[in-house]
């Protein structure tokens, strides 16, 4: 059978040559796929005309999968990198309750507008590298991204001239003193591009030769392609109060320039104004939890394939935003959650983990080292629920929380005991999903019982006519020589055994 036509097969339930549009679109649902990404937009369109109560063939199946082929198959066979998203979005979910309550901490005001911001406020917001999306709480509202712009400036430096030239204005060593510091390392160079001198010097590396208005619009231009195409904002009056009270920023400016490290090409007041408007863009959770998704999926955007970044540049970011990314807690951060991540004053961190999914966290009240209290903490929570510190691989072979990785690899083996354990429980879309991944109906588990048996222990009837229909076998014995008939007798399963009662051959033919 061909791979589409196995793929229907496996979600044509009763066997009846169609399957319900409203079954698919539920994949996508479960899965985290959004109505508004833009890899299904074909999809949708080709279903605009049909009602969401229709079946459908697997002549329109075939062409609707047409759209995007690989996208599809994957949600359909559960191959997305979070597999169970739906249980993955109640732990989240926990986390999310249990953080919320934290209250403590103060909201910045150094920058008069950020102070006018509502302490309540808090959003979450997940995008993995396959572009499975979901947000809680204040996800859409919008907050200037501060200091989160610095990694993608640096990477817009870094695309702009290649490393050596970047890395001649700027070191990659934490600079162990504050965010603001008017400190250099001792080749008079900023220590990294995440503290603002570092920021004010990529800065000046964005095209120095451009016209301002031309310069800014290439920041955002890139901004939007990282946010899978949408255009984040620009907040004028947190620009206007920045510039206002950036006296330390122009300090730092001039020191470099008195220094000889700031390029001489480069207008200083210029780099300091596209700073002032890097900090001051405007985006919610949603986007930028797919702009870290970016960077978790090596510089393309995962909702557009978009390459935005080399991934030679998105892995020395991952590396500095790992050590100097979390202002003065940079190394506790390391220590105790393991992964790239970059804070700023409105509250906002994003949390990059590598080949699995961006985490923007939003949430205005700080601690003392500047960091989102409530951000801190959910990541925190995160790696104890889930095996993310990039060293948790060390230990993961013992320890009993599977990481979305390793349930993945689980899943993929097809195993037979997550057949019968579904096969029992009335899982059907669970057995769909193993079956159409390669998991063999006709296997046992230990005990020589099948997912027939126990199907029809459980009187489990539309799993007991899914799996005959896929080749189960009503003759298959256990290590005690019962047969799935002998369990649906004992368990008085009167449908089941109505089933039965065709020979097991007419049963078979039946469903082929
Ligand atoms: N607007 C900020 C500044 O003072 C950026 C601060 C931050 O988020 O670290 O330069």
């Amino acid at each position: 059978m061909p791979p589409d036509a196995k793929l229907f097969a496996a979600y044509d339930r009763k066997g009846e040559g169609k399957l319900a549009l409203a079954d698919l679109v539920d994949v996508f649902n479960r899965m985290g796929l959004k109505r508004d990404d833009p890899r299904l937009q074909s999809f949708f369109a080709a279903t605009s005309k049909l009602d969401s109560s229709s079946a459908i063939d697997l002549q329109t199946f075939q062409s609707l999968l047409k759209t995007n082929p690989l996208l599809i198959q994957k949600a359909m066979q559960g191959q997305l990198i979070i597999p169970e998203f739906d249980r993955f979005q109640d732990q989240i979910t926990e986390i999310f309750d249990q953080v919320q309550k934290n209250d403590s901490g103060k909201v910045a005001d150094y920058i008069p507008q950020l102070g006018k911001v509502d302490p309540e406020l808090f959003g979450i917001s997940v995008c993995t590298i396959d572009g499975q999306c979901f947000s809680l709480g204040d996800a859409k509202t919008a907050f200037s991204i501060q200091s989160t712009s610095k990694p993608f400036s640096y990477l817009i430096a870094l695309s702009v001239h290649g490393s050596a030239k970047v890395h001649h204005h700027i070191g990659r060593e934490p600079s162990g003193h504050s965010f603001n510091a008017i400190t250099l390392d001792t080749h008079n160079r900023p220590h990294n591009p995440m503290i603002n001198a570092g920021a004010i010097l990529c800065a000046s590396l964005i095209h120095p030769e451009k016209e301002p208005a031309d310069r800014f619009d290439h920041v955002l231009n890139t901004w939007q392609r990282v946010c899978g195409g949408r255009r984040p904002t620009f907040n004028n009056s947190i620009y206007l109060s920045e510039k206002n009270s950036a006296d330390r920023n122009f300090a730092l400016a001039y020191f470099m320039r008195e220094k000889k490290i700031f390029p001489p090409e480069s207008s200083l007041q210029h780099a300091l104004d596209l700073y002032f408007q890097c900090c001051s863009i405007e985006g919610n959770c949603d986007n930028m939890a797919i702009a870290a998704a970016t960077l978790a999926n090596a510089g393309v955007c995962p909702v557009t394939n978009d390459r935005v970044f080399k991934n030679s540049y998105v892995k020395d970011t991952l590396s500095l935003m790992y050590s100097c990314g979390m202002y003065d807690f940079s190394g506790e951060f390391a220590f105790l959650v393991g992964l790239p991540a970059k804070s700023g004053v409105s509250g906002v961190v994003l949390l990059v983990v590598p080949n699995v999914m961006g985490i923007a966290i939003w949430s205005p009240r700080l601690d003392l080292m500047g960091n989102s209290v409530r951000g801190v903490e959910f990541c925190i929570e995160v790696v104890k629920k889930f095996n993310f510190h990039t060293y948790d691989t060390l230990i993961a072979g013992h320890n009993s929380k599977l990481d979305p990785r390793q349930r993945f690899d689980q899943v993929r083996q097809g195993s037979v005991v997550q057949l019968c354990w579904a096969a029992a429980n009335g899982d059907l879309r669970e057995v769909q999903r193993l079956v159409s991944l390669g998991a063999n109906v006709t296997e046992a588990d230990y005990d020589g019982r099948t997912a027939l048996h126990l199907a029809a222990a459980e009187g489990q009837l539309e799993i007991v006519r899914f799996l005959v229909s896929h080749g189960a076998s009503l003759e298959a014995r256990d290590r005690w020589g019962g047969t799935p008939l002998d369990d649906a007798k004992r368990h008085k399963r009167e449908s089941v055994l109505e089933l039965f009662s065709v020979s097991s051959k007419a049963l078979a033919a039946q469903f082929v």
